[in-house]
């Protein structure tokens, strides 16, 4: 019999709402990312959903925004999604049921679901089933990823994934460890793993003045990309200071409160790298 907390858990609703929003402490229980243990994913903790997306992938779409990142981007716009706790806890069966009453228009708006975070694959048994729940409902599935958890990615889980939108923050080691406080290297092989499968992907490139656009830093990414067949895009996306109130209102330290956005010449600059290293880029 379901626990009085499971059942009431399994009641909540998940929240329609925008990535700009600020979720804080609705699950103050909920363990630490490095804590926690999904089991067979009939659980998890999201941010919110987005209905109406046309950014995060083809076609109009349901982007699902899953909570806990082991990333901590100087850029992110959204750090009330790096701890389980900032999110709500959300069943399995709210989250298809929510999905089924969209999926007759995102199907004929050749559209679908895009699972975002936050980090996925924090979450990769809740998610798996989240994405097979799409597919039989005829949906084309995404999800945004940095990549750093792929190994959680089984080919099972690939299987019920059409295509991968994966950031790649920086082309020098350094760097990405300076902009995520992480390493480079698991994104690299992740992004190797789905060229050899031949699994399309937008690759995403945050561009920030003084953090990420150095001209070596991007030329690393484009030459790492440029020969990979499965790569359909490179989007360079300008930073900007939308996530900033987040970063206050969170008590953090955010470190790039003086830096300018992107400006159009250096966007123009960079997608030139990416173009010239024989890139489709936008
Ligand atoms: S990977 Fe995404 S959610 Fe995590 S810290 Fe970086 S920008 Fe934020």
């Amino acid at each position: 019999m379901a626990s009085p907390d499971t059942a009431a858990d399994a009641s909540t609703e998940l929240p329609e709402g925008s990535r700009y929003d600020l979720r804080h402490d609705l699950s103050p229980d909920a363990p630490e990312v490095e804590n926690y243990s999904e089991g067979d994913g009939a659980f998890g903790y999201a941010h919110s959903y987005e209905a109406g997306s046309s950014v995060d992938g083809p076609g109009v779409r349901i982007t699902l925004f899953l909570s806990g990142c082991p990333l901590q981007c100087q850029y992110c716009h959204n750090p009330d999604t790096w701890k389980l706790k900032h999110g709500i806890k959300i069943s399995l069966d709210r989250v298809v049921a929510r999905l089924g009453h969209f999926a007759p228009a995102l199907r004929a708006m050749k559209g679908g679901l895009t699972i975002s975070g936050g980090e996925v694959l924090v979450q990769a048994a809740f998610s798996q089933r989240i994405l097979r729940a799409a597919k039989s409902l005829g949906l084309h599935t995404a999800i945004q990823t940095s990549g750093f958890l792929g190994e959680r990615a089984t080919d099972e889980y690939l299987k019920n994934l059409d295509m991968v939108i994966l950031d790649i923050k920086s082309g020098d080691p350094e760097t990405y460890r300076r902009v995520t406080k992480q390493e480079l290297a698991p994104t690299l092989r992740f992004a190797e793993r789905l060229s050899a499968m031949g699994k399309p992907v937008w690759v995403r490139f945050t561009l920030v003045p003084g953090l990420t656009d150095d001209p070596a830093n991007v030329e690393a990414v484009a030459k790492f990309v440029a020969p990979m067949k499965n790569v359909e895009w490179v989007e360079v996306l300008p930073f900007h200071q939308l996530g900033a109130f987040k970063w206050n209102a969170l008590g953090m330290n955010y470190t790039l409160a003086n830096t300018p956005p992107a400006s159009p010449e250096l966007v123009e600059r960079v997608l030139g790298q990416f173009r010239d290293a024989g890139c489709n880029a936008r």
